[in-house]
């Protein structure tokens, strides 16, 4: 008799100890919600290591908190994220994305946290000084673009797509114009800034070449999803987390 209650003390011992392990493991126990975006796209996103950090990390994992929810961020080509929204793989999309008509026809976008400029970033003593100087009489400037991207969409629009080079992210169309193999490249303000300080030779023109929206996109008619998301953002916006965070990363 002895014997069996000091098993079934040992067993106690061993089941509460597992309780007290698992507990400290919460985590662990959250449900995930995976976010695509392309991590290449400093501050908003990129790698300090392994992990992806910049300011939609931070926002995202602060959203997945209010949701009670752990995390995931899937890197991949950003001409690819919404199509991973639509099919499930991943939850929501959040890559410095802007609202547009036609995305709006393919995806639903949360509020918007923050805004975006195209910018144009050219070489040196470049004859571009300008953004008008991209649409002058006789200008056939050469144009490099991030892929599906809104610089992509616009500078196709406005120049024709014979005077547009897509690249898969925004470090491989400045090395297309340091190499000159286009005259300039259209993309975000910050990741241009980024860019810029990371390639002598570099500038950003004053003038921009259009202003945006940046904000989260979900499946069409996620309803819920979109909501709460939506709750999340007015809650960190009123409390000043996202202000804090973006200041963290833009000064
Ligand atoms: N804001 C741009 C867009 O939505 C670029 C985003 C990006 O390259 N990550 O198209």
């Amino acid at each position: 008799m002895k014997k069996i209650i000091a098993m079934l003390m040992a067993l106690m011992l061993i089941v509460s100890g597992i309780a007290v392990f698992a507990s400290c493991d919460k985590e662990e126990e959250k449900p995930v919600i995976k976010m695509a975006t392309n991590a290449y796209f400093k501050p908003y996103e990129y790698y300090d290591g392994e992990t992806i950090v910049g300011i939609d990390a931070e926002i995202a994992a602060a959203i997945a908190d209010k949701l009670g929810m752990k995390l995931e961020i899937v890197d991949m080509e950003f001409d690819s994220i919404i199509t991973a929204v639509n099919e499930g793989s991943v939850d929501f999309g959040m890559a410095g994305m802007t609202v547009t008509e036609k995305r709006l026809q393919e995806v639903d976008f949360s509020i918007s946290y923050a805004n975006g400029v195209q910018a144009i970033i050219v070489k040196e003593g470049s004859p571009i000084t300008c953004a008008d100087d991209l649409y002058a009489e006789g200008a056939a400037y050469k144009v490099g673009v991030q892929l599906g991207t809104t610089g992509d969409i616009y500078a196709t629009d406005d120049f024709g797509s014979a005077n547009v080079t897509t690249y898969s992210n925004g470090n491989e169309a400045v090395l297309a114009l340091l190499g000159g193999s286009v005259d300039c490249v259209i993309i975000d303000n910050e990741p241009a800034k980024a860019l810029v300080a990371a390639n002598a030779g570099l500038k950003i023109l004053e003038t921009s070449y259009a202003n945006e929206d940046y904000a989260i996109c979900i499946k069409k008619g996620n309803a819920e999803l979109l909501e709460k998301i939506n709750q999340a953002i007015m809650e960190l916006t009123d409390d000043g987390t996202i202000q804090g965070i973006i200041a963290k990363y833009i000064k």
